[in-house]
């Protein structure tokens, strides 16, 4: 009797994983940590050796996998933070469980939190939707249908490296300059919020070495310029590439997620009011949530995808 999904969140520090019922009630979690030694080749047998000791794996249906990178047809093409260069996990996987009939699917961790969202959390319900995650980096998760969308590369959903600044001020993690990233995401906040302190010496900005998102969100608040020239240019180019997103796959919701969401309706409302400057008239009631799972959507969308 198959009773159970796995759902498993594999990250670069710790792997995440749920054990749901058939319907996705959540019934057990763990934390294990991640062994990246020799090249990672540990990772994958020791989940396996793990799930055995933890469930009967006779009675599980399915199970899914989030990892940290692009991913097509269950094979990860660039697998750095786990020390994988490209692996097929799904393959892999299923040599592991041997002859069991276990379903076993695969996706990029930035899409399956998406799905984890759709599965129990602020867009549940939803079938059509886009997951911005905002937080050392921009990730990008979308479902059209229901279904995850990992896209013929794996780079589906990589809003982060949309190209937005097009005065390319500041140079991406992924080695091209003026993506989302750069001037979107947290470290982006502290991009800008250094720009506009070094101009304005009356910024309270100006009081501290070392900058962190939070703080020019909070001076943001307090009604710093400084502060509030670079949450509103941050704000802004998340919008633009919310806008640009809508006239591709027009989702029924947009749900924002990451540390960066903390900032809650601040950020929420800033991102909507710049919104309908970019967006086509046609759209005037577009619905925005803050993401509701935190860093389990992951396990929850792992489990979506074997549901
Ligand atoms: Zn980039």
């Amino acid at each position: 009797m198959k009773k159970y999904l796995m759902g498993i969140d594999v990250g670069g520090t710790a792997i995440k994983i749920g054990q749901f019922d058939l319907e996705g009630i959540l019934i057990n979690k763990w934390d294990i940590p991640t062994n990246k030694t020799d090249c990672g080749q540990h990772i994958l047998p020791e989940i396996y050796e793990f799930l055995d000791s933890i469930v009967n794996l006779d009675e599980v249906k399915g199970i899914g996998f989030g990892v940290p990178g692009p991913v097509t047809n269950g094979v990860i093409k660039n697998g750095v933070n786990l020390g994988w260069d490209v692996l097929d996990v799904k393959g892999e996987f299923l040599s592991l469980l041997g002859n069991k009939e276990i379903i076993v699917k695969v996706s990029n961790d930035a899409n399956v939190a998406a799905a984890g969202e759709v599965f129990h959390g602020a867009a549940k319900g939803y079938k059509n939707v886009c997951l911005f995650t905002i937080g050392t980096g921009v990730g990008g998760g979308i479902i059209i249908d229901g279904k995850l969308v990992d896209g013929y590369d794996g780079v589906g959903g990589e809003v982060g490296h949309m190209l937005v600044d097009h005065n390319r001020r500041f140079t991406c993690n992924c080695g091209k300059s003026g993506c989302l990233e750069t001037v979107g995401s947290a470290t982006g906040i502290v991009n800008l919020g250094k720009m506009y302190r070094a101009i304005d010496s009356s910024s309270k900005l100006n009081r501290y070495e070392k900058l962190s998102a939070k703080m020019v969100f909070d001076f943001a608040k307090k009604g710093d310029q400084a502060a509030l020239k670079a949450i509103d240019e941050a704000t802004n180019y998340l919008a633009y590439a919310l806008s640009l997103v809508t006239l591709v796959i027009n989702p029924e919701i947009f749900v924002i997620g990451g540390g960066v969401s903390y900032a809650g309706k601040f950020l929420l409302d800033k991102i909507e009011s710049q919104y309908y400057q970019y967006v086509t008239p046609f759209i005037t009631h577009a619905k925005f949530a803050l993401a509701e799972l935190g860093n389990e959507a992951g396990m929850y969308g792992a489990a979506y995808q074997v549901r």
